[in-house]
């Protein structure tokens, strides 16, 4: 199974928002949509979904509400934002998205073609369809024991 595999299940819909939103938006956006991360996004590129800038996750949030005060809810999205963003493709395997989500600490990772939001998977995303993965192995070796 890959990504493309979970895109398909869940959807390409992505929650983004732009770099001067504010922390505040943010975390209203996050509680309205039941999600954990937001892909922050500009539109100086060619492409008509934005380019992406950042994520921002509600462990960002808490972080800079615990370091900088409840003042860091009116400041921009970018003062918070991780900048640097491990993306993935949709060709690539649930064990790769495991092994970056483990590797890098985060729970989204957003889905990049030619530099192009196309979806975002979440860790839960993930989990689901390898718990299906394994069962669906698990069937077929018992069908293949009681068979033989
Ligand atoms: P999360 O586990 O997704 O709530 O994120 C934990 C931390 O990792 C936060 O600082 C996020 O901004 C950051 N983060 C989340 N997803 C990514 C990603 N795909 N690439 C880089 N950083 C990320």
């Amino acid at each position: 199974m890959n990504v493309a595999a979970i895109l398909k299940a869940k959807g390409r819909d992505v929650a983004t928002a732009p770099s001067t939103s504010t922390v505040e938006a943010i975390a209203r956006q996050l509680a309205e949509r039941r999600i954990g991360a937001i892909v922050v996004i500009g539109h100086d590129g060619p492409s008509a979904r934005g380019v992406v800038l950042g994520i921002i996750s509600e462990r960002d949030i808490i972080r800079g509400i615990a370091t900088r005060g409840a003042a860091c809810l009116s400041e921009p999205v970018s003062s918070l934002m991780t900048r640097q963003v491990v993306g993935c493709r949709e060709n690539e395997g649930l064990d790769v998205v495991i092994a970056k989500m483990t590797a890098g600490r985060f729970r989204h990772l957003p889905v990049l073609e030619d530099g192009e939001l196309v979806g975002l998977i979440s860790i839960g995303d993930v989990v689901k369809h390898h718990i299906a993965e394994v069962e669906m192995e698990a069937t077929a070796l018992k069908s293949y024991l009681v068979s033989g």
